[in-house]
This record gives structure tokens, sequence and C-alpha cells, in this order.
């Protein structure tokens, strides 16, 4: 009994005894071979500074240490030289006025030390959100949707959400809805306020503003404001998001009046506005050709304005002819990387030129064939002129209908 008694005791203590070298030993390893951070902080001053802070500890002395920090929304990795304190307290300071970081976006950091072995280590990493901390947000979440507010009471959040669910709503045939990660929509009391954050992010002004990827909208809504306001800007960077949310990087590779003309579209209020832009550009002869919308919009206001007028106007038209499925067909064609013109000939089976001219017909009255006449370039008039002789009788009849249905058309 004694020695079975033994044997356990001197089992146990060697088992104690492997326990405690197999546990130390990682640990050992770690503190010899690593770095760590205590009490690890960024200090953020919105649009003017952001101070990274910890305590780096090693076993080992640090011969040389190396901040890293980007935003999720970046590429690039920001990189600085720290010099650790005695107690391996190190501090950076980033000048956020003249180095851009998009608004509200998740920064990471971590540091590297190189230790008297000669070896580099990294430490763990910290994340934190570059939040617009200049004014005291309320806030409101229902269905993982954040809305966020400074100038008014609890009923101006509900107000808001309440545009979110009825906008979901009007949506969900067209896109589909996302809520696994939140959406934080952030409504600003008057446009000075807004622009100030975008263009601390690098962005004009341009009356709301998404960050899809960050599943961050902001947009600007004075107090007491026309619900319009809210039914309008809402919707339209929601969308932003939520098209990302099911394409993900493709989304880069659609079309800007596609993009924009969907988010236009999703309105919940209609820009009375548009139509008379619209209007009195078709008249003026000074449309702009969606061929030309496909990188980008024109910087101008003016041009700006029109392309987003254009644009709503588009989608809608093409949403009408070709339904929701050939929508879709268009998402997917333009998300896979087709040229503006080749992507609604694979989803739609005409060219985005084609469309163009039915869209100038159907919604603004203007003649088809005098817009393809116009279309035509030097190259083709020569051509035509070339078979001019035999195809005379036909080219004949054509122009003489739209003679006729041009002035059929001053008439009205
Ligand atoms: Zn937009």
């Amino acid at each position: 009994m004694a020695s079975r008694f033994n044997t356990f005791i001197r089992f146990s203590a060697v088992a104690a005894l492997a326990l405690v070298v197999f546990s130390a030993a990682p640990r050992a390893a770690l503190a010899q071979a690593g770095v760590t951070l205590q009490d690890p902080r960024a200090e953020v001053d919105f649009g003017k500074t952001i101070t990274f802070r910890a305590v780096l500890k090693s076993t080992l002395p640090i011969q040389q240490a190396t901040l890293f920090f980007r935003s999720a929304q970046e590429t690039v990795t920001h990189v600085e030289t720290v010099l650790p304190a005695q107690d391996g307290a190190v501090s950076f300071t980033y000048d956020a006025s003249l180095n851009l970081i998009p608004p509200f976006s998740e920064i990471e950091f971590w540091y590297q030390a190189t230790l008297s072995d000669g070896q580099t280590y990294p430490s763990q990493t910290v994340k934190f959100f570059y939040t617009d901390n200049r004014f005291p947000w309320r806030e409101a979440t229902r269905a993982n949707i954040t809305a966020r507010w400074y100038a008014q009471d609890d009923s101006f959040g509900a107000a808001a959400l309440d545009v979110v669910a009825a906008s979901m709503l009007a949506m969900q045939d067209f896109i589909p809805l996302s809520l696994d990660a939140p959406i934080y929509i952030y409504v600003y009391a008057n446009p000075s306020d807004l622009q100030a954050t975008l263009s601390l992010g690098g962005e004009g002004w341009v009356g709301g503003h998404a960050t899809p990827q960050a599943g961050v909208a902001l947009v600007a809504i004075p107090p007491n404001a026309n619900p319009a306001e809210m039914q309008t800007k809402i919707p339209h960077e929601l969308t932003h998001i939520l098209l990302y949310r099911s394409l993900g990087e493709k989304y880069k590779n659609l079309p800007t009046w596609f993009l924009e003309g969907m988010a236009s579209m999703m309105e919940q209020y209609a820009n009375p506005d548009y139509a008379y832009a619209l209007q009195s550009a078709a008249q003026k002869g000074t449309l702009l050709s969606f061929g030309d919308l496909c990188k980008s919009f024109p910087p101008d206001a003016g041009g700006a304005y029109l392309a987003y007028a254009q644009s709503q106007s588009f989608v809608t038209y093409i949403s009408r002819t070709y339904g929701v499925s050939g929508l879709s067909r268009l998402i997917n064609a333009y998300g896979d990387g087709l040229t503006c013109e080749m992507g609604a000939t694979r989803a739609l089976g005409t060219p985005l030129s084609q469309i163009e001219s039915r869209w100038r017909e159907d919604a603004l009255g203007q003649n088809v064939a005098g817009v393809a006449l116009r279309n035509l370039s030097p190259f083709f008039l020569l051509l035509a002129l070339a078979l001019l002789v035999p195809l005379w009788g036909t080219v004949d009849t054509f122009i003489l209908r739209y003679r006729r249905k041009h002035a059929a058309a001053k008439s009205k």
C-alpha cells in the first residue's frame, strides 16, 4: 500500500514537473522571442491628429521599433519609426489633416521590434474606428442598422430608421439585402458639417456619401427639413452599401452611370428638378452620352447634376423595358468587368448606344432616327456615300419618314 502510495506520489511529482516544464516552455519561448503591447490605444482628434500609444514589452532589449497602421479601405500601410522610452513606452502622432483617412473607417495598428538577438518580431494587432468625435452622437439601432445623429431628439432617429425600413422594402426586388454585418448611417445637421468630414476624408461634397466597404453612409439633413430629404438621401446611400455587399470587389467594375442610376432610382422621393434638367438639356442638345459617364461624372456641379438626372432616368427606363431580370443580368455583366457597351450587349442583347437612343426617344421624345444620324461618324458617312447609288431608294424612304415624323413632332 505504502509503496503504491509512494509510486503515486512519485508519478504525480513527475507529472507535475512535466506539466510545469511543458507549460513553462512556450511561455519562456514567447517571453524571450517576442514583443507584446501593454495598454495600446489610439487617441483621435478627428480631422486633426491620431496619436498611437503603447508600452512595448519584451525580455530582451529593443534595438529598433516600428509602428504600422492602415485603414481597411486603404491599400497603403503607413510605416513610422518610433523610439521606445526606458519603460518601452512609444508614442506617435499622425497628422490626419494633411494625410487623409476615410471617416469612420476601421484602422488597425501593430508594432514590430528588432531585439538584441537580431531578430524582428511583430506585436499583436489592435483595431479602432476613426470616428468623427466632434459631435455628441445619439443612436438608435434596428435589425443591425444603426442611425446616429446629434441635432435632434429620439424621434428623429426613429424617423430615419423608418425611412431605412421603407427603402429596404422597395429595394428587395432589385438588390439582395444583406444585414449580416452592421450598417451605420450618420446624419449631419447641415451640409457644412458633412462637407468638413468629406474634405477631411479627401472627397468633394456630393450631398451624401457612402463608404460601402465599411458599411457607412453619411448624409446631411437639417433639423425640420422636409421629410423628402431623408427619403432621398438615405435610400441612395443605402443602395451603394447593399450593392457592394452583393457584389464584393466586383462593385468597382460597375459603370458610374449605372451605379448612380441605381442609387438614384431607389430614392423614395422623385426629384422634380431632374425632369427639368433633362428637358432643358434635351432642348439645348447638351445631353451627355452614357459612353462618357462610364468611368466618372463631370467634375463641375452643373454637369454632375445632369449626369445624375440622366442616369436615374436611364436606369429606370432599362428597368421598365427589360424588367428586374434584365437589370440583374446587367449588374452581373458589368460586375464581370465587361465594358459599358459589351455589358449591355451580353445582358440585354443590345449595345448601350442603341439603348441610349431608345431612351432618348422614350423618355425625352427625341426622334431616334435623328439621334442615330447625329451619332454617325464621318467615316460612316463616307461609307454611306460610297453605297449611295444602290441604297438610294432605302435611304430616301428613311429620310422621308424621318422628316415626316420630325414635322409631326414639331406640330405637337
Ligand atoms: Zn451615389
